[in-house]
């Protein structure tokens, strides 16, 4: 991070290295080939270079890396004494050796291409002793190597060439020489290939046989890998190095969303502190407008908490982290309807996993719970959460809604604190201020939001009709709400009472008509 010449130097060596984890799989399973083999030679000659860099490095992590790395010089010569400067890709029809690695591969290969030359020089010799200027040499896999003569010369060939086969405009015929030479070539060729693969093999399996040290330095290289980019990132981001302690704080002073950031367009990313601990202000009740910047906003603490943790500088002013177990999310609505689950089943899924499992020292975000349902079962679903978060949980939560009458549990509920993020009305529209603020929103502005989307007039001026006409009738959707509750209550009447009969009944004394009887007239009672 402080040593930006270093760091560069480093990453543009890192940029050549090669996927030498792929590679051991490769040598492990015996699936690598010569290129395989080539790329790794090329690497490790990266080595030296890398820790002569390493060399200078002060911090102890860095020089531990360099202890890590092993020269492997008598690898990276075996490979490339072995390995011709660009094999082939199979394995089994040669061009993997070097020339002048191994005497009997070169005498082979000598004795397969002078054959080819003499096969090829036949053709001239041919013609010169028949006088048949169209004759050819040609090759298939049925006769191997043939010489081709035109109807027109036949009477020119001589009675040494053997016939073979006839084609409607000529026939060929084959030489006693010609076929020599060409079992004396594949002959040469096969013995070749043979070699040739056999000494790679030799050459993988020595490779294997260090195994563990190349293993060591591409860990150790990884390891640099993600130093050199977390650093940079860092730097050019303008991150802070994270206080991280066993507190139960969060603060984040100017914290952003490292990718939300990076992708605006024309516009500011406005920073946000934030205050969390396990007391009063445990959980942040943040309401706001749509597209106000609820989501980024608990998204970048949450990110902000895990880079922490996972070592990372983080895009901040001011950070320091005590420490948390978990995160805890509940965001976005992805469906999987293809599990057999609806996105509101899934959404609850997702929070009873939370309310399960998370613990006081947990870090929870919850992103509008409770909005794939009815409006009151989705708020009494909310505030339950909130109250038994902050209650049994107490972890250190963020909980984003547009259910505004949540925002009574401040000072009902334990460590509840509402904020929202700022937005004006201006005419029809709303500007987006994005800095968080304590104190509750007033308001969603749901169809500015419509509006500015694009929602064609008609339906955003109906909508903002039909909005005042609930307004309107609000009081009766409150009495509907009491004839509920007044129902609920007479439902609980019946059930104590026929828990009341069931717990009264000795089973041992009644008959099967009588047991019949009674839970006839049970269930009658709860209908
Ligand atoms: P909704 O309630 O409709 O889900 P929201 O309040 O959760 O909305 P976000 O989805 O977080 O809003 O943000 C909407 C957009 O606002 C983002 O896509 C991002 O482009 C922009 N935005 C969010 N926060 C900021 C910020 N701090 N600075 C600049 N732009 C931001």
């Amino acid at each position: 991070y402080s040593d930006g010449m270093l760091r560069d130097e480093l990453r543009e060596i890192l940029k050549n290295v090669t996927d030498i984890e792929r590679l051991t799989t490769r040598l492990v399973y015996g699936t690598a080939n010569a290129r395989d083999l080539k790329s790794l030679e090329k690497t490790i000659r990266l080595f030296p270079q890398i820790k002569e860099l390493l060399n200078g490095a002060k911090t102890n992590s860095l020089k531990r890396l360099n202890s890590e790395i092993d020269p492997l010089t008598e690898i990276a010569d075996s490979i490339e004494n072995t390995i011709s400067e660009e094999p082939a890709i199979t394995l089994k029809e040669g061009g993997i050796i070097r020339r002048g690695c191994n005497a009997a591969v070169d005498e082979l290969y000598e004795m397969v291409t002078n054959g080819k030359a003499w096969i090829a020089r036949i053709e001239e010799l041919e013609r010169e002793k028949t006088g048949i200027k169209s004759l050819k040499v040609g090759y298939n896999r049925v006769f191997g190597y043939y010489i081709e003569v035109p109807k027109s010369s036949i009477d020119q060939v001589p009675d040494s060439y053997i016939r073979r086969q006839t084609l409607s405009n000529g026939e060929r015929f084959v030489t006693p020489e010609l076929k020599e030479t060409e079992s004396r070539v594949i002959g040469a060729r096969d013995r070749l290939y043979a070699l040739e693969y056999e000494l790679f093999v030799a050459l993988r399996d020595y490779v294997l046989n260090s195994l563990e040290p190349i293993k060591t330095a591409a860990n150790a290289l990884a390891e640099l890998d993600v130093y050199c980019s977390n650093a940079e990132i860092a730097r050019e981001q303008n991150y802070v190095c994270p206080e991280i302690d066993r507190s139960d704080k969060i603060i984040l002073k100017n914290s952003r969303h490292p990718v939300v950031e990076r992708f605006l367009e024309g516009s500011y990313f406005v920073p946000n502190d934030c205050v969390l601990d396990c007391a009063s202000n445990r959980i942040m009740l943040i309401t706001g407008p749509n597209m106000a910047g609820k989501s980024t906003y608990m998204r970048q603490i949450a990110l902000c908490i895990i880079l922490a943790q996972a070592g990372c500088f983080v895009p901040a002013t001011e950070a320091r982290i005590g420490i948390v177990d978990r995160v805890f999310t509940r965001v976005g609505a992805s469906d999987d309807l293809a599990s057999g689950n609806s996105t509101f089943m899934l959404e609850m899924n997702e929070v009873a996993d939370i309310l399960k499992n998370a613990t006081k020292n947990s870090f929870i975000i919850y992103d509008e719970i409770g909005r794939g349902t009815s409006t009151y079962d989705g708020m009494s679903i909310a505030k339950a959460v909130v109250e038994y978060t902050s209650k049994k949980i107490g972890a250190k939560t963020l909980f984003a809604t547009h259910y505004h009458e949540l925002t009574e549990l401040e000072g009902e509920c334990d460590g509840v604190v509402n904020y929202n993020i700022a937005a004006k009305k201006r005419g029809n529209d709303v500007v987006f201020l994005r800095k968080i603020i304590k104190g509750a929103a007033d308001d969603s502005y749901g169809i500015e939001v419509a509006h500015l989307a694009g929602v064609p007039e008609a339906v955003v001026n109906r909508a903002k009709q039909i909005l005042a006409s609930l307004l309107e009738d609000a009081p009766v959707r409150v009495s509907n709400k009491k004839q509920d509750d007044d129902n609920v209550s007479f439902d609980l009447i019946s059930e104590n009472r026929v828990i009341d009969r069931l717990k009264a009944l000795d089973i041992n004394t009644l008959t099967p008509y009588e047991a019949i009887t009674i839970l006839y007239e049970l269930k009658k009672e709860l209908d």
